[in-house]
């Protein structure tokens, strides 16, 4: 089935505005710049995965994988999940076209607002009122909501007995999925949700509100040009101001490359935390003035995966799928509760326990994760019996998220990103987390598993889901690499400066300049809608955001609206 993406071959060689990466930030570049007129040209390093075509069984999960290490690196280049494995923390990004949306649980939060009022951020975000209008912006586009079945799951009911100990009763927090269905703001007929639990694994029914199905789809309705396999490689400034961007086109049999040059006047990086500071260390190391401050304060968002195994009662939180492997069981989407532990006189110690889903296709591999000795269960009629009645029936998956200090620092290392954070394991977050997750898997009568990956290459390594920063936001350029607008500071202007390099923008997770205590992505999409709207300003361009008419399509039929 043709999707939004189209070949490399067919790719101009300038256009009006380069989006470099598909994720929320891009996507939003994609979507308002697009419906501003502009001719749009979006850039993805990994593949277009249309609805239906997620992997649902083990094998196909395995050749989603890329994992990348210090001088090691395994799996193709357009694998869904994409791991970082650091000496000091692991990361795990998603790759493909709309980036993370793809796998992510879709927790859509606004951060507490002792947040934005840290001196950190620059002051604008506080005072001109447009953080309020993306948020809104994104709200309308994402539609998050509760699931308003939550507390009859038995992963819910679960988190119910689990919080009492520690005398908190969870709330099914918002998410980015249609549990009623209907047609969305791109004109996407999403079907209702079927809680078959297999958001991580990517949403196979389209109720997941992705930013495939939502802005990408919105940009392609009005001209944008998206290609996948594209993987940006570093920026450079023309003496007329125009920007050159130099593209690796992966092959897709995963065989050699090419690189190609293309031209805009306006460069919007949405390549995610990783992706943009990593383009952005390579432009400096290519000539392109940027801030000293390039690649630092990056934050782990406080953010862990951690298990409990053996609990008392049943839990029912591994994927059903769809189809579903299993007639007759309700499990819910990847977060359907969450515990929420206020703190009013320290933000710091603020902290959510999110109760979580693993996909489907991971239920052969969980005896050889948590029982020692292990064997791969194959049969399906052993996995049903092992996964979704025996053991596994009864093993808990949380995500938790609050605040670290933002202490990371990202730095090129032969040419490739490499993150250093020697104290990060200290960060006193991750006591804190330990003690709560310890108490909340006591309560059920279970066991706590950290990191049931401690014994393989992972290590004892903190891991996290929630990169941010490393092209951090700020008043001057002494202080940060972008103004509160995503404009790159140009430091050939002096630390002190607030000059910017003309048409260089950043618009993802890159700019937050500390943790958010909640799920990002809400907070991504808000501060890149802002951004279009300060964009609109300054170039004097013209769009809205209302929800598109016309002929709904389906969400495994994108390519009818390229087609047409
Ligand atoms: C398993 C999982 C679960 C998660 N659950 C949640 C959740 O419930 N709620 C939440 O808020 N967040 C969640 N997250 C995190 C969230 O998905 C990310 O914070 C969010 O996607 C980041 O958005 P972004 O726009 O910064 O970049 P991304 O969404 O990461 O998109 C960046 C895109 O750029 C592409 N790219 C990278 N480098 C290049 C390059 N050089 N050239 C071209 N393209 C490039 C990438 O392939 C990617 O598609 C989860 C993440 C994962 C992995
Ligand atoms: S629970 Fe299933 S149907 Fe619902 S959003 Fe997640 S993957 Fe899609």
């Amino acid at each position: 089935m043709p999707g939004l993406s189209r070949s490399l071959d067919h790719v101009k060689d300038s256009y009006d505005v380069i989006v470099v990466g598909s994720g929320y930030g891009g996507g939003v570049a994609a979507s308002r710049l697009s419906r501003a007129g502009k001719r749009v040209c979006v850039l993805e390093r990994g593949r277009e995965v249309l609805t239906g075509e997620f992997p649902s069984r083990f094998p196909d999960l395995k050749n989603e994988l890329q994992v990348t290490g210090k001088r090691m690196r395994t799996g193709p280049s357009s694998a869904l999940y994409d791991v970082r494995l650091g000496e000091d923390m692991h990361v795990l990004v998603g790759c493909g076209l709309g980036g993370g949306s793809l796998v992510n649980a879709g927790v859509a939060l606004r951060p507490d607002a002792r947040v934005f009022a840290d001196g950190v951020w620059p002051g604008q975000i506080a005072q001109d009122g447009l953080l309020d209008e993306g948020f809104k912006r994104a709200e309308r586009w994402l539609k998050p909501q509760s699931d308003p079945r939550a507390a009859t799951l038995t992963k819910y009911q679960s988190l119910v007995t689990s919080g009492k100990g520690l005398g908190y009763a969870p709330i099914a927090p918002t998410i980015t999925v249609s549990f009623d269905g209907g047609v969305n703001a791109a004109g996407v007929d999403q079907p209702a949700c079927t809680r078959c639990g297999d958001c991580c694994g990517g949403c196979n029914v389209g109720a997941k509100t992705s930013v495939a199905l939502t802005y990408l789809t919105d940009a392609a309705r009005h001209g944008a040009e998206l290609f996948t396999h594209a993987a940006v490689r570093h920026l450079a400034k023309e003496k007329d101001g125009t920007w050159t961007v130099h593209v690796r086109r992966l092959a897709t049999n995963g065989a050699g490359s090419q690189d190609l040059v293309l031209r805009a006047p306006v460069v919007v990086l949405g390549a995610g935390t990783l992706g943009s500071t990593e383009i952005l260390l390579r432009s400096r190391a290519n000539g392109l003035a940027l801030s000293d401050r390039l690649g630092h304060r990056f934050s782990a968002n406080g953010d862990i995966i951690a298990f409990g195994y053996g609990a008392k009662i049943p839990v029912n939180a591994v994927g059903i799928g769809h189809p579903p492997k299993l007639e007759g069981v309700e499990i819910g989407a990847a977060v359907s509760g969450q515990i929420e532990i206020d703190d009013e006189h320290d933000l710091a110690n603020e902290l959510r326990v999110q109760e979580g889903v693993l996909p489907s296709a991971l239920a052969p591999v969980l005896p050889v994760l948590f029982i020692p000795n292990g064997r791969l269960l194959g049969a399906l009629k052993s996995l049903i019996a092992g996964v979704y009645k025996g053991p596994f029936a009864h093993l808990q998956t949380f995500f938790a998220v609050s605040h670290d200090n933002a202490t990371g620092r990202f730095v090129l290392e032969d040419d490739q990103l490499s993150l250093k954070w020697p104290t990060a394991k200290d960060e006193p977050v991750y006591r804190r987390l330990d003690e709560v997750l310890t108490s909340i898997v006591t309560e059920a009568g279970g066991s706590y598993v950290k990191n049931p990956l401690a014994g393989t290459v992972m290590g004892h390594q903190p891991a996290t889901a929630h990169p941010l920063g490393g092209a951090g936001m700020a008043a001057e350029c002494a202080d940060g690499v972008v103004n509160h607008k995503g404009q790159v500071f140009d430091a050939g202007a002096g630390r002190g400066s607030t000059a910017v390099h003309e048409g260089l923008y950043v618009a993802d997770g890159a700019v937050m300049p500390r943790s958010l205590g909640v799920n990002p992505l809400l907070t991504i999409t808000a501060l890149a809608e802002r951004a279009m709207l300060h964009m609109a300003q300054d170039y004097r361009l013209s769009f809205d955001d209302a929800a598109v008419g016309g002929t709904p399509v389906a969400p495994a039929n994108l390519g009818a609206i390229v087609a047409a």
